[in-house]
């Protein structure tokens, strides 16, 4: 049976808690989301029908400062997924040292079958509905999986309007350049994964430079990752997309790949390359192994056969703990999501921060800030593990809970 998010979530938080000696009051507050909405969307589809959509926005705890994070459009989008993904974003924020609790929202719609009108109105309807509890001193949307920066355009204009016609650009970030966005955003969450792979490798020994990676996920991180990579001289072997994969011993270009794809709608049938599956592509012999797109995909079933050196956890939750422990066990790193992925909110964080200086910084400016501020956090996970003896996740929890429980016990919670 499939994991429920939620519950792993906080079976990883209860990990850490048992480890830290966690003062069981806030461990019980850390266990669920603050607040929660549910909203119903009607939107008037292009033929003149009705569809209602669900929708959820989860804030797991805002004690440190208002809740962030990205908005899913995916047709498997449910509340629990969405708590579970603000629990992460909270224990992400607090391993980068952001001012920020967690947040997370999600519609279950799949995208793609929408025309973009029928997107824009959707877009829309869900920002109004859940207007009342975002804003930019209280919680920040962002993009997710199935949501772009055209998205949190439409959605920054919805609140505005709702909220009387001031222009509030701090209210969702990851918006395109002109309406407020940052340079950089698109690309920071790839950026940011490799700067944690080229941190994590340097421990390990292994040298990028020739080294094999496999990526599961060819959306915006998986893509910018691969990209990266190549840069740094790895070679990509295998790239799985929610229609198929590709794999070349010789390895696989990813932006020829990327212009391949647009022409053709699918990296299936990529020159040089033959088809895998996810089983193969899990189980392929690797230095890196990526897994850039949902929950649950490493798990007690096939942590046994992965054989990679590294796992770089670019996608949330990717990993359940029963496989998490598997690979310890078997003496393979993982990166943890909520380090190794949290380029992304960094450069939301600098994005937000922007707007409400109104002065903006330049793309090097950008770059350089979200390096510094990946390779202290990677330093000090890295320090804790060492010092306690655990792995790389049960470092990022321990470290992100002990600032939290800081923040609670001084604000008088408990
Ligand atoms: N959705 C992204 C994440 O999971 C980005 C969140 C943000 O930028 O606020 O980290």
């Amino acid at each position: 049976m499939e994991a429920n998010p939620l519950t792993v979530a906080q079976q990883q938080l209860d990990m850490a808690a048992e480890k830290l000696q966690l003062d069981p009051k806030i461990h019980a507050i850390l266990r669920e989301p603050t607040r929660v909405l549910e909203v119903s969307i009607p939107v008037k589809m292009d033929d003149g029908s009705l569809r209602v959509f669900k929708g959820y926005r989860a804030q797991h705890n805002d004690a440190i400062g208002p809740a962030k994070g990205g908005i899913r459009f995916h047709p498997d989008v449910t509340m629990d997924e969405v708590k579970a993904l603000s629990m992460w974003m909270t224990f992400k924020c607090g391993v980068l040292c952001l001012p920020y609790g967690g947040g997370k929202g999600g519609v279950a719609v799949d995208p793609q079958t929408l025309s973009p009108a029928e997107l824009e109105r959707l877009s829309r309807g869900y920002m109004a509905a859940v207007a009342p509890i975002v804003g930019p001193e209280r919680d920040i949307p962002a993009p997710d999986v199935g949501t772009n920066p055209q998205i949190m355009a439409w959605m920054m204009d919805e609140f505005s309007k709702v909220k009387g016609g001031v222009t509030y650009p701090g209210v969702v970030t990851g918006k395109p350049i002109i309406v407020g966005g940052s340079l950089g955003r698109s690309e920071a969450t790839g950026r940011g994964c490799v700067i944690i792979i080229r941190e994590a490798a340097k421990r390990l020994g292994i040298k990028l430079q020739g080294a094999t990676a496999v990526i599961q996920g060819f959306g915006n991180v998986g893509s910018a990752t691969a990209l990266f990579l190549a840069k740094e001289g790895v070679k990509i072997i295998a790239i799985m997309e929610i229609d198929g994969g590709i794999y070349n011993p010789e390895g696989i270009d990813p932006l020829d790949l990327l212009e391949y794809r647009k022409k053709a709608g699918t990296i299936n049938g990529y020159p040089g390359s033959r088809p895998i599956d996810n089983e193969e592509l899990f189980s392929l012999e690797c230095d890196l192994l990526v897994p850039a797109a949902l929950e649950n995909q490493i798990t007690k079933e096939n942590a046994g056969r992965v054989r990679a050196k590294l796992v770089a956890e670019a996608a949330n939750g990717p990993t359940t703990p029963e496989a998490d422990a598997i690979l310890a066990e078997r003496g393979i790193t993982v990166t943890p999501d909520i380090m190794t992925n949290a380029g992304g909110v960094t450069v939301s964080y600098f994005e937000w921060v922007q707007n409400i200086m109104n002065y903006y910084w330049t793309e090097e400016e950008i770059n350089s800030r979200l390096e510094q501020k990946m390779v202290a956090a990677f330093d000090s996970v890295y320090q804790m593990s060492q010092e306690y003896q655990v792995t790389l996740r049960m470092a990022a929890y321990m470290l992100s809970i002990a600032r939290l429980a800081e923040a609670i016990k001084l604000r008088g919670w408990v």
